[in-house]
């Protein structure tokens, strides 16, 4: 049988959206993608129980060493990132964790975002610590604290770019290259960005960390994370954490996510023109004192945006002097909204950060770096992931909200 997702005939991203990785069922015949909730499989009798022992690769074992719906989802991944191959996990933070176990030691030396995923901040501050890896926090929207940053011992550099949640970028192409200079690996959670935007390893990155709860799986409905990058250091990623510490995908996930991931690209699109939409909106309420989206020219990195970026993704933040008052009005009065964290999903979502809160739970930042968080987020931001509902029916949604502010 004709295997379609053969990468010579799939050239185009939305193209690959569908197809990539999904080979029609052998036996059936089935079109779509078989879901195979199966934990075992029936063994060759050669075969080890060790995860170093030598499986044959057209086989499958035990779902933790694979599964053939989680391998369909992992095959998709890989094409939309142009990467060797991906491993999926069982959530984003499963994916971080499994990448910083690959990549480091004991002795060795990670350059780490200052504004990085909340979680990941504090995986840095409280057991990476613990584990003798030296960590600096630099903000890496400038290349030269990154450049100063880095030593002799440095392993790793992680980026995030648009960052959660203030959107400020990062220009992976200029990273990139002070890590190979270095002698170091760079990985890039583009979680914000999606594939259809920037493909980081395509600009020198070494890895791409995905949530695939946001975007990729794009509905809502499945929590998942995924790492994309060379063959060698995902066979490695796959025995030494997939295998021996365990946070794999649940097929059933994985199968929800290779369905959203068909509608990747055109959901991208959708996103993109609403969050423009709403965000020109925004600009123009009383209301509101400062919007950021990287799609706005007042975004300070618009440039960067749009050198870097080939869709402004879905997310923006606005900030009110009403701050303190929106949260609760936002959780009762929202018809179409959600007032709950999370983004990427179809849905719209909204959440209030605060930011002297989220700099006490979860970044410990210079008084430089504390100065640049607030240039960006003031006093709060209120996070709105524009999903792709009609933009007149969100921006009526707030405007019945800000109506109720006198
Ligand atoms: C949500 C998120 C994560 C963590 O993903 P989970 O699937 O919730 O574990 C990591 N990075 C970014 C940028 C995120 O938004």
């Amino acid at each position: 049988m004709k295997n379609p997702s053969s990468s010579e005939s799939l050239t185009g991203m939305q193209t690959r959206a569908v197809h990539a990785g999904e080979i029609p069922d052998a036996t059936t015949g089935a079109s779509s993608p078989n879901l195979i909730m199966s934990s075992t499989f029936l063994a060759d009798p050669e075969a080890s129980f060790s995860a170093e022992g030598d499986h044959r690769d057209d086989r499958y074992f035990y779902t933790r060493w694979g599964n053939p719906t989680v391998a369909q989802l992992e095959q998709k991944l890989a094409a939309l990132e142009e990467g060797e191959a991906a491993m999926a996990f069982a959530s984003g933070m499963a994916a971080v964790t499994g990448l910083f176990f690959h990549c480091l030691r004991p002795g060795d030396h990670l350059v780490l975002g200052d504004v990085v995923y909340a979680a990941v901040s504090e995986l840095a501050q409280e057991f990476l610590h613990e584990w003798k890896i030296e960590v600096t926090r630099v903000d890496t929207s400038d290349p030269d604290n990154v450049a100063s940053a880095m030593r002799d011992n440095t392993r790793l550099i992680y980026i995030e770019t648009p960052c959660n949640p203030i959107l400020r970028l990062t220009d992976i192409r200029a990273i990139a290259r002070l890590a190979q200079h270095g002698g170091a690996q760079l990985a890039v959670d583009s979680t914000f960005a999606t594939p259809v935007a920037t493909q980081p390893l395509n600009l020198g990155a070494d890895y791409v960390v995905h949530s695939l709860t946001k975007y990729l799986g794009g509905h809502g409905d499945a929590v998942g994370g995924a790492v994309i990058g060379r063959n060698e250091d995902i066979v490695r990623m796959r025995q030494k954490v997939g295998i021996r510490m365990g946070g794999v995908i649940s097929p059933f996930n994985a199968w929800l996510i290779l369905r959203g991931l068909a509608t990747l690209p055109l959901r991208m699109k959708a996103h993109e023109e609403a969050a423009m939409k709403v965000a020109t909106w925004l600009v123009e309420q009383p209301a509101i004192t400062k919007v950021t989206y990287p799609g706005l020219p007042s975004h300070p990195q618009h440039a960067l945006a749009r050198e870097q970026m080939k869709n402004f993704s879905g997310i923006l933040t606005f900030q009110s002097d009403h701050h303190r008052a929106l949260p609760s009005l936002f959780a009762q009065h929202l018809q179409t909204i959600h007032y709950a964290v999370s983004l990427g999903h179809h849905r719209s979502l909204i959440f209030y950060i605060p930011t002297d809160e989220i700099l006490k739970t979860s970044f410990t930042l210079t008084e430089e770096q504390d100065e640049h968080y607030r240039a960006y987020a003031g006093e709060a931001i209120f996070r709105l992931s524009v999903g792709i509902e009609d933009p007149e029916d969100l921006c009526n949604d707030l405007a019945r909200v800000f109506a109720k502010l006198s």
